[in-house]
């Protein structure tokens, strides 16, 4: 196997596959639209890690708490700087019914509970100077992340070369590699190709079917104040996070397809308003401000919320092929090495780590009977199979 690859897009996606690959011994090119690295939806000054569940949808669940388990400990082993990232918890305000019916549903799946969450009672508000008397749980290995420091990390390697400023605009097999041609008219040829590139993913021929919407996010900051604000991430409405770089920073909003780059006020007001609960002082500090800085940039999500990760179609041979020949998971026209990795939502950081792990472990053919679950779970070609009736060759593109 020829080992060089070209991966497209640095954000958390791009970046993290890029490092599992270098360190298995690839040759990775890195290519990047903009000027620098992480500068999409990897590029806030914050992201929380945390695992959100939901109360009936067990396969999400179960996806989450893998995501969750391996990238928070994976992180650990990286050596970042330690003022980079903090797992000392994390907050998830919710309604109580709904905490302690969450709370049940997760002891028949984690074993050492005690050690993984806890239901919020005074003495946890009392420590984390959390205002309100709320209900919800506290997640322990829950923390947060710099992302820009983690992307930088993950692709300072000596098999990792980044190129920016070139957008890639169209990817064709020509002879055995993949060329890629951007619009500076440069081209770039490897024998394999990842599209980690967001909401962008449909932009070419090959991924046009994969369908994500644009979630603008703004998220907003002010310099850090004296006022005791929760030590942890806490979310509720809205999250607002432990002071890092010497900011309050707290969001996010959440609005689909408005491609609007510009701080707008009226978000900032949305912002300050979901965090009242979390903490009245410094909600009247943030109301009292003559202007609040802030970012906006996108989520790319899926109408399911699974990534897309793994293989897409060969779309001529999957043009020619009947409904009961693809009903076989072996008759699947793969595309043969070009890979995807997108629809992450606003689980990025602890989605993105995880899923290229696994991702690489296709791309170096040695995938655990776990990593072929996952697969199975984050099948890129899931919709255009359901819509054939196909709904279990979908899930099981793997046998596991
Ligand atoms: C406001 C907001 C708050 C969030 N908060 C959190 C949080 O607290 N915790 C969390 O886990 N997640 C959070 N998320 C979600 C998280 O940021 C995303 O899930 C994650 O960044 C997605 O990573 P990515 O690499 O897929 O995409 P991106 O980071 O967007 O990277 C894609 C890259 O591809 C590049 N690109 C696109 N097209 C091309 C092309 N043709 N050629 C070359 N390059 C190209 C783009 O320039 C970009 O750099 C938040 C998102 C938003 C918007």
């Amino acid at each position: 196997m020829q080992k060089n690859i070209l991966i497209i897009g640095a954000g958390i996606a791009g970046c993290s596959l890029a490092h599992f690959l270098a360190n298995t011994g690839w040759a990775v090119t890195l290519l990047e639209g903009q000027d620098n690295i992480a500068q999409g939806g990897s590029g806030n000054p914050v992201a929380a890690i945390y695992p959100k569940f939901m109360l009936n949808d067990q396969a999400y669940n179960d996806f989450m708490l893998k995501s969750f388990i391996f990238t928070t400990g994976w992180i650990e082993e990286l050596k970042l700087d330690k003022n980079d990232y903090k797992f000392n918890g994390a907050i998830e305000i919710l309604d109580q019914e709904y905490a302690h019916k969450l709370d049940i549903n997760l002891s028949k799946k984690i074993l050492d509970k005690k050690t993984f969450l806890s239901v919020m009672n005074p003495s946890i508000l009392k420590k984390y100077n959390i205002d309100k008397n709320a209900s919800g749980l506290l997640f322990h290995q829950g923390g947060w992340i710099n992302p820009i420091a983690l992307c930088r990390h993950l692709v300072n390697h000596s098999n990792i070369k980044t190129v920016t400023n070139q957008k890639v605009k169209s990817i064709e097999k020509l002879n055995l590699e993949w060329t890629l041609e951007t619009d500076m008219k440069k081209k770039f040829m490897a024998h394999q190709v990842a599209i980690c590139n967001a909401e962008y993913i449909h932009q070419f021929e090959l991924t046009q079917h994969l369908q994500t919407d644009a979630f603008r996010g703004q998220i907003n900051w002010v310099n850090q104040t004296s006022l005791e604000v929760p030590s942890i991430v806490s979310c509720d409405e809205g999250y607002l996070a432990p002071p890092i770089q010497k900011k309050h920073i707290f969001g996010a909003t959440y609005a689909m397809n408005d491609f609007e780059e510009d701080i707008r006020l009226s978000d900032t007001r949305k912002n300050i308003a979901s965090i009242k609960e979390i903490h009245q002082e410094f909600y009247k500090y943030c109301l009292k401000q003559e202007s609040i800085d802030g970012r906006v940039s996108w989520r790319a999500s899926t109408k399911d919320r699974k990534p897309y990760v793994g293989r897409v179609f060969n779309n001529d041979l999957f043009k020619k092929l009947r409904v009961r020949e693809l009903a076989h998971a072996d008759n699947l026209p793969w595309l043969e090495h070009l890979y995807v990795s997108s629809g992450f939502g606003s689980r990025g950081f602890t989605f993105a780590p995880y899923c290229s792990f696994v991702l690489a472990n296709l791309i170096n053919e040695n995938l655990s009977r776990e990593d072929k679950e996952t697969l199975n779970y984050t099948n890129p070609e899931r919709y255009r199979l359901r819509k054939m009736s196909l709904k279990k060759v979908a899930s099981q593109i793997f046998q596991v």
